[in-house]
């Protein structure tokens, strides 16, 4: 069996950065990622890459922000060869600081429709999620719920749980207003919005949904698959929310719900470049798109690729179909917008 030689320009980093290999020999060569996503999260569909191509893989994780800092400060040193991250504003944000390459694949192009990924080829949408509304089904009757614009009425002061700002979902979500309903009426929801809290914005997604269990507030706006995982738990305190937690699909006579993507793209100095359109192409393929499904929850980019029991008990619904690289572009004016609303 080959002997895979360790990162070494990542070892014993700051950031608390973790280190690991495949043990699968390096007969094909290898592929050296910087992943959002926890290794163990990750490993199934790696694993499954590794058997079906021969290729090996290392991969770092950390946080988002970190990994893309990280890849900026390495330079043309970085051994990255890809990079796994989370969200449109991301993705785009990685392109601008140059730290991706344009990628020509037709499969990648053929698999994923156009408006999940970047048009020059620098990032590419792997995993769909929606982010929507959950409300307690003991003190709200789900026909007063309708949009996202309609939570800022007076009628729910006190009731919205949602994470702080610095949140790039929140930002995506931001910026989808702003690019339907121009800047001044999206800093009137942002403002809309913080009138109505229930707390002051703390914890992720899940604990919105925990929160709404709880009574703190009445109705979440939370990524779909936090509420997937609960519901896939066994854990009693899991079970609990779901049972007092249901998800409503907003704005569905209008343009549809707001969608994001985790997706990859190309390390700018990869040393590996053919493995890493593999690794692209594989994660984008019927069978990469089926762990993307079963193991996070995600709904597939790819048509034809269902999701996963647990995501589709969760029910239909219609997306807001925007580009989703105009949520990088007007990610800068959410964040600004944010501050002058006073969301924190
Ligand atoms: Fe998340």
């Amino acid at each position: 069996m080959a002997y895979l030689k360790p990162l070494g320009a990542l070892a014993g980093t700051a950031v608390g950065l973790v280190l690991s290999m495949s043990v699968l020999p390096a007969l094909a060569g290898e592929v050296n990622i910087y992943s959002y996503r926890k290794e163990h999260l990750i490993r199934p569909q790696l694993e499954a890459f590794s058997k079906a191509t021969g290729i090996s893989y290392n991969i770092v994780t950390g946080s988002a922000d970190a990994l893309a800092q990280r890849m900026r400060r390495e330079g043309i040193n970085s051994p990255a060869d890809v990079l796994l991250t989370v969200d449109a504003g991301r993705l785009v944000r990685a392109k601008t600081v140059g730290i991706l390459q344009p990628v020509r694949s037709a499969a990648l192009e053929s698999a994923i429709p156009a408006r999940y990924r970047d048009p020059e080829g620098y990032w590419f949408g792997l995993g769909l999620r929606a982010r929507l509304l959950f409300y307690a089904v003991d003190r709200i009757d789900p026909s007063s719920l309708s949009t996202y614009e309609a939570l800022t009425d007076a009628k729910w002061k006190g009731s919205i749980l949602v994470r702080s700002s610095s949140n790039i979902y929140n930002q995506s979500l931001l910026a989808s207003l702003i690019h339907h309903h121009g800047g001044a009426k999206a800093e009137a929801w942002a403002r809309g919005i913080v009138a109505n809290l229930a707390r002051k914005p703390q914890g992720g997604d899940r604990d919105q949904l925990r929160g709404v269990a709880a009574g703190v507030g009445d109705i979440a706006i939370a990524n779909h698959y936090y509420y997937a995982r609960l519901k896939a738990s066994k854990k009693p305190r899991d079970r609990e929310v779901i049972e007092m937690v249901k998800p409503f699909w907003p704005n569905q006579a209008g343009r549809g719900a707001h969608v994001n993507v985790s997706g990859a793209g190309v390390a700018k100095h990869s040393k590996n470049k053919a493995n890493a359109v593999k690794l692209l192409e594989f994660l984008a393929s019927d069978a990469g798109q089926r762990l993307y499904a079963d193991y996070a929850y995600e709904y597939p980019v790819k048509r034809g690729v269902e999701a996963s029991p647990v995501v589709k008990s969760l029910g239909t619904f219609k997306p807001d179909v925007i580009d989703l690289e105009i949520l990088g572009r007007k990610n800068a004016e959410a964040v600004r917008t944010f501050d002058r609303a006073g969301w924190r």
